[in-house]
């Protein structure tokens, strides 16, 4: 497997371009400024009119155009609306204006390994995908550090897509924490199964579960939030650390034995594997996003209720009332809505 690192890329390559990036989300704001600190001058960042964000891209300075302008404009494109949007944006802004040899760039595989979006046959298609939260990818790279990234070629017109996938990853921060070559098929079905399973879909749902559990039996909601929430963080900063071992390392001896005898009764492996098993098959088989596809196409009613209802969860409303009191928390936000 190949991991580059700063020595390995040269920074050059993307600084000698004109970069657009196609939305100014979660991802779309670290590139653009991460790229812009990184020296590269020429970036424009693309928006549809009525955008929510265009103040803080002009906040920034930075040059707004439309996703057709830019590009015309543009040497590369950075794709960076949501997955669920990127077919319509292809067909009807990016397919007719890109020049030749332009480089279509995106942050995840899921449209060009399902097919979504069949590029044109006349310029690279490449994938810089960091492995972590936008603002993350921002906050890291503003520490001195970075967020690992994946990166990928899917068509290779200009002979020399692989390096300059890696001179962006080393712009964005990339290089400084490992860039690993993969294909787009491997980023898309793995990202999909870890959200799913472990990073969003399984903590957030072990979490909840365990909430519950102690308030249902009468415990106070504050102890229960403290327990099983705030206190996941200080754990997984251990792991993030140095591992598992660090961890247990630093946890009590009780707690340890806790951790062996119960942990894999709360979550038995093989039945949560042979679960996760069929949940990868679903994503392997397109199955997961062809689903994804169907609630978008008629408005995501689903979704929607969804986000309202895990909204309304009683946890979130303890958690605001307990943050309160540490004011550390919200003075150090990666996430500022009004701003990034
Ligand atoms: P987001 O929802 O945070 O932001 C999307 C942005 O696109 C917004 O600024 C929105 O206004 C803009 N937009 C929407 N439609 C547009 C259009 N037609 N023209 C121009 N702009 C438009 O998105 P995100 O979560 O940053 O995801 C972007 C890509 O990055 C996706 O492919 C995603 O899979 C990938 N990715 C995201 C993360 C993450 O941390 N969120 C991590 C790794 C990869
Ligand atoms: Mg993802
Ligand atoms: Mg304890």
């Amino acid at each position: 497997m190949r991991v580059y690192y700063d020595q390995d890329a040269d920074v050059n390559l993307i600084k000698s371009k004109k970069v657009a990036i196609i939305g100014y989300g979660s991802q779309g704001h670290a590139h653009a400024l991460n790229l812009r600190d990184s020296g590269v001058r020429e970036i424009a960042v693309a928006l549809r009119p009525d955008s929510v964000s265009t103040h803080k891209v002009k906040a920034e300075n930075i040059t707004l155009l439309s996703p057709a302008d830019a590009a015309r404009w543009a040497d590369v494109v950075m794709v960076l609306v949501p997955d669920e949007l990127q077919a319509d944006l292809y067909q009807q802004d990016l397919k007719p204006h890109l020049g030749n040899g332009a480089v279509l760039a995106f942050a995840h595989g899921l449209n060009i390994h399902f097919n979504l979006i069949e590029p044109r046959k006349d310029f690279d298609v490449l994938m810089i995908a960091p492995k972590g939260p936008g603002h993350t990818v921002r906050a890291e790279y503003l520490k001195g550090g970075g967020v690992p990234c994946l990166v990928a070629v899917a068509q290779n017109v200009s002979g020399n897509a692989m390096e300059l996938a890696v001179s962006y990853a080393a712009a964005i921060g990339g290089t400084r924490a490992g860039v690993i070559e993969t294909t787009f098929r491997e980023e898309c079905e793995t990202d999909l199964f870890g959200e799913q399973t472990v990073l969003c879909g399984g903590v957030t749902s072990l979490i909840r579960a365990g909430f519950e559990t102690l308030v249902e039996a009468g415990y106070a909601p504050e102890m229960a939030y403290f327990e099983c929430v705030h206190e996941m963080k200080l754990i997984v900063d251990l792991i993030y650390e140095g591992g598992l071992a660090n961890m247990l390392y630093s946890i009590s001896n009780t707690a340890e034995y806790g951790t062996y005898v119960s942990g894999p009764c709360a979550v038995p492996q093989e039945k949560t594997k042979k679960l996760m098993r069929q949940i990868l098959e679903n994503i392997q088989s397109g199955r997961f996003v062809h689903d994804w596809l169907t609630e978008c196409r008629v408005g995501q009613p689903s979704f929607k209720a969804y986000r309202r209802h895990w909204a309304n969860h009683p946890l979130e409303a303890v958690g605001t009332r307990l943050r309160h009191m540490m004011p550390w928390i919200t003075a150090n936000r990666l996430v500022e809505r009004n701003t990034n």
